[in-house]
């Protein structure tokens, strides 16, 4: 078992809410590790609409997905925020001294005082593309993330798609793979202009092959692949490859939330309107997987919500100490925080 990890406040999720909850927090200097199952910070903002413009952020008239994140990460910064990224959190437990225990499908164990729940639309879970008996290799040999890098070491690696993710993993695992193959149904990719001209440059070079077509079949025993078959403009063909990566885009489900006993309302956390929090003390949800009579899936409730749960967490870890409501802007005790006194 790894060594237990020990916070004031674990968050799950780092979308745009979850992150504004370590500035609140943070205010009132409360410790946050969070847990995600992306491999970056900002959620449906980061995942699903990063170039979109956003209208209704209060004083930025127009802002994109990933500019809203990128100003999020750069506000929480005083406060030392720790990411644990390409971990789902998948228990939730209550301690005898009334604490928790957070625990990650990667087998760590997260001990806080606090927990919040800012898991949006629950977990993200990657679409399986439709290739007959892939199942069996999920795991072994065809993977979604890439968590370790060194699991591709000396492989014949092949990634499967043209957006952000199939390209940046294409470019970083090349290095470290015995070959590597990309494959698009099309010529057109919706990755960053930047990467896609890294990667024909690479093809150029010899450092990735590029195959135009999709994959039809896998050839292997016990779960370890060792050949792919693609239909293309030239009909079908067989490569090696001994680790698949997959990225066909991302759904959306509750995940395993909803084993954690909390009390649901059509599938989000029901909470109070004073403090978010839910039906076990201690454990706040804000954001959009929190449900309350009025509420709007908006990201600035998202905010709202995690200040005032930061009231309420605070007396949780910091029993008996008088909270105070201070302003940012005439508080010197909050500008040392931020570090602009
Ligand atoms: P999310 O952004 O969903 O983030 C939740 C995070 O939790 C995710 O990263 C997920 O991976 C993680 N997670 C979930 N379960 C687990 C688990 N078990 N373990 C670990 N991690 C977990 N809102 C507006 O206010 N204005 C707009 O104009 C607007 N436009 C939108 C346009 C589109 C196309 C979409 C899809 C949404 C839009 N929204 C808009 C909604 C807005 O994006 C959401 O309200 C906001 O993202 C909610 O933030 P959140 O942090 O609560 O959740």
């Amino acid at each position: 078992m790894s060594d237990i990890i020990r916070t004031d406040v674990v968050i799950i999720g780092a979308g745009p809410v979850g992150l504004f909850a370590v500035f609140e927090l943070g205010l009132y200097d409360l410790k946050c590790h969070l847990i995600d199952i992306l491999d970056r910070p900002g959620g449906q903002c980061a995942e699903l609409y990063p170039e979109k413009p956003i209208y209704d952020i209060p004083a930025w008239p127009e802002i994109s997905g990933q500019a809203l994140v990128d100003r999020l990460m750069e506000q929480i910064k005083p406060f030392s925020p720790q990411f644990h990224f390409n971990r789902m959190v998948t228990r939730l437990e209550r301690q005898a001294d009334g604490g928790f225990h957070v625990e990650t499908d990667e087998g760590e164990i997260f001990e806080a005082k606090v927990v919040v729940i800012a898991a949006g639309g629950g977990s993200f879970q990657p679409k399986r593309p439709p290739v007959p008996g892939i199942e069996a290799y999920e795991g072994t040999s065809v993977f979604y993330s890439v968590r370790r890098m060194e699991a591709f070491r000396d492989q014949d690696v092949m990634i499967v798609g043209g957006g952000d993710s199939a390209l940046d993993w294409a470019l970083n695992l090349q290095h470290v793979a015995k070959s590597l193959t990309l494959v698009h149904r099309r010529a057109e990719f919706r990755a960053a202009p930047d990467s896609v001209k890294k990667m024909f440059e690479l093809v150029d070079s010899g450092g990735i092959s590029f195959e135009l077509g999709q994959v039809t079949g896998l050839k292997g025993e016990n779960g370890e692949l060792s050949a792919v078959t693609l239909k293309g403009p030239d009909g079908e063909k067989e490569l090696p490859a001994t680790r698949m990566l997959p990225f066909f885009g991302l759904t959306m489900k509750l995940g395993p939330v909803a084993e954690w006993g909390l009390n649901l309302h059509e599938n989000l956390i029901a909470v109070d309107t004073e403090k978010f929090e839910t039906s076990e003390p201690g454990i706040f949800a804000i954001g959009d997987i929190n449900w309350y009579p009025g509420k709007l899936k908006l990201i600035l409730s998202g905010f709202h919500e995690a200040a005032l749960m930061t009231q309420a967490a605070k007396r949780i870890v910091s029993p008996g100490e008088r909270v105070v409501f201070q302003y940012t802007t005439s508080s010197t005790s909050l500008q040392k925080k931020l570090g602009v006194q």
